[in-house]
């Protein structure tokens, strides 16, 4: 295989990428999407391992055909052992890898020479920042998911000064790096370690600064700078497929970012910036809201027999509960009964983008019956019972009515204009923005409590 060849590769990889991004746009072409990046990548490995051959040798190849291995074992007892609802935590931990290896990468470059050195230069401090923020960021993120620490934001004071002190601190030493002789070791290495540093802590203050609810958007924006710190390790390693790569998750990451920006009402520019324009919010506050109804599987079942539309808002606690088989049993019940049963799916209902809709898959409900959160929000006040399975915040009236909450401005399934509405979680605590939920009081709301699991089974029995 000659230079032309390996070229050839990565451009077919690269097409494949592209390939596999759109397939996965859509729930009906994921399977092939998801087969045509396993070719993709094939394709990739084989020519880069050729080409790491060719350049260093059999040691070599050696050395990395030890290095994948250990990794895919890693790899593989990971992804069998992780939950559906785990995953968010996964992918912030796996950006972080990507985010130290391009700082290990600039570092490594930083001590090589280069035809062009002030280019080189700032191609080492571009992808050691980049992934220095990806690093430390993601490790937060990956604490946040994963309830290690608290999901509330961090309000340091002075903090968007901070951050900005930062990034002009970072074009001033990128400046002086470039100008300063290359056999003056100490100075290079003094800027590169201190710029280091400061990026490593922007990762962290800039993801702590960003509250529970707005962590989805956070994850695809880290989903981003990873993809960003790839390509910048491209560029270090004049490799041309890492750099396309880079670009594709780069850019995907960032309109995705963009579009859960839009669905939850939030500013993407505030976002990226850590928390910039928000005050934050008041997490967890304790308002007085009156007394909630509580009901059983009987009476439910009563209701639901009596009703012609009935709407299914599953979150979060569907999901936990692995109530998806029970709830698809429920559904052909009723719709064997005649009732107009459909779903409601907030777009960042569960822990991350498409949740509900692979769980409702699994479980072989049909798509036709579940619907966006726009498509069924109009239909709610014609609705006659809503059965809000295990989510919270997503239905939460306060994120319209209650400036002050960290939720507000985020667009909600609007359940509460439902005839009736059957809520069913374990006790009175509140969601993952940590916010307590008004419509568990409102008169034609009532309280289901046990494991979301149970109590579907016991109405599928009651029926
Ligand atoms: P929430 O986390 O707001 O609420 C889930 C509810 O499920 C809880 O109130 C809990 O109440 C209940 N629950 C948990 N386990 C069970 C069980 N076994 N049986 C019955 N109920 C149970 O979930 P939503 O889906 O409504 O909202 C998602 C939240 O997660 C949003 O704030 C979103 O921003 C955030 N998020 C979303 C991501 C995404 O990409 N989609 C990623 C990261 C965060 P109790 O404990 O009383 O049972």
């Amino acid at each position: 295989m000659n230079e032309t060849l390996i070229q050839g590769a990565y451009i077919v990889a690269g097409l494949l990428f592209i390939l596999a991004l759109a397939g996965l746009s859509k729930h009906e072409t994921a399977v092939m999407g998801n087969k045509y990046g396993i070719v993709g990548m094939a394709i990739a490995l084989a020519a880069t391992l050729w080409l790491a051959t060719k350049s260093a040798g059999l040691d070599a190849l050696a050395l990395i055909v030890v290095a994948m291995a250990i990794g895919a074992a890693i790899g593989v007892t990971v992804a069998r052992k992780v939950e559906m609802t785990g995953m968010p935590e996964l992918i912030a931990m796996l950006h972080s890898f990507v985010g130290l290896a391009a700082v290990l990468v600039g570092w490594n470059s930083s001590y090589e020479s280069a035809p062009y050195p002030a280019i080189h230069d700032v191609e080492v401090f571009v992808g050691v920042f980049i992934g220095a923020v990806t690093l430390t960021g993601s490790i937060v993120a990956y604490l946040k998911l994963s309830a290690k620490i608290k999901s509330a934001p961090m309000i340091l004071p002075g903090r968007h000064i901070l951050n900005l002190g930062i990034i002009a601190s970072f074009v001033v030493m990128t400046i002086a790096y470039v100008l300063v002789p290359h056999d003056n070791t100490f100075m290079r290495q003094l800027l590169l370690g201190l710029m280091t540093l400061l990026a490593l802590f922007l990762g962290w203050h800039l993801v702590a600064s960003i509250g529970g609810g707005d962590m989805p958007v956070v994850v695809s924006m880290l989903n981003s700078y990873s993809g960003w710190a790839a390509a910048a390790a491209g560029f270090l390693l004049n490799n041309d497929l890492l750099i396309i790569t880079g670009a594709l998750v780069g850019s995907s990451g960032a309109y995705l970012s963009f579009i859960m920006c839009r669905a939850m009402n939030r500013s993407f520019i505030s976002v990226i910036a850590g928390g910039f324009g928000s005050d934050g919010g008041v997490v967890g506050e304790a308002k007085d809201y009156g007394e909630h109804r509580e009901t059983n599987a009987v009476e439910v079942a009563d209701l639901l027999k009596n009703a012609h539309d009935v709407v299914i808002t599953p979150g979060y606690g569907m999901a936990t509960a692995q109530a998806q088989y029970a709830v698809a049993d429920l559904t052909s019940k009723l719709r064997a009964r005649g009732i107009n049963v459909r779903f409601g799916i907030h777009p960042v209902a569960g822990r991350l983008p498409g949740h509900m809709n692979v769980l409702l898959a699994e479980a072989k409900v049909p798509y036709d019956i579940v619907l966006e959160m726009d498509e069924i929000n109009e239909d709610l006040p014609s609705t006659d019972a809503v059965l809000v399975i295990g989510a919270n915040d997503t239905v939460n009236p306060a994120a319209q009515d209650d400036p002050t909450s960290p939720i507000a401005g985020m667009p909600v399934l609007e359940v509460w204009k439902a005839h009736e509405v059957i809520i069913f979680k374990r006790s009175m605590n509140t969601g993952y923005a940590g916010v307590q939920n008004p419509l568990f009081f409102k008169e034609n709301s009532a309280m289901l409590f046990g494991d979301a699991k149970d109590r579907v089974e016991d109405i599928v029995k009651a029926l």
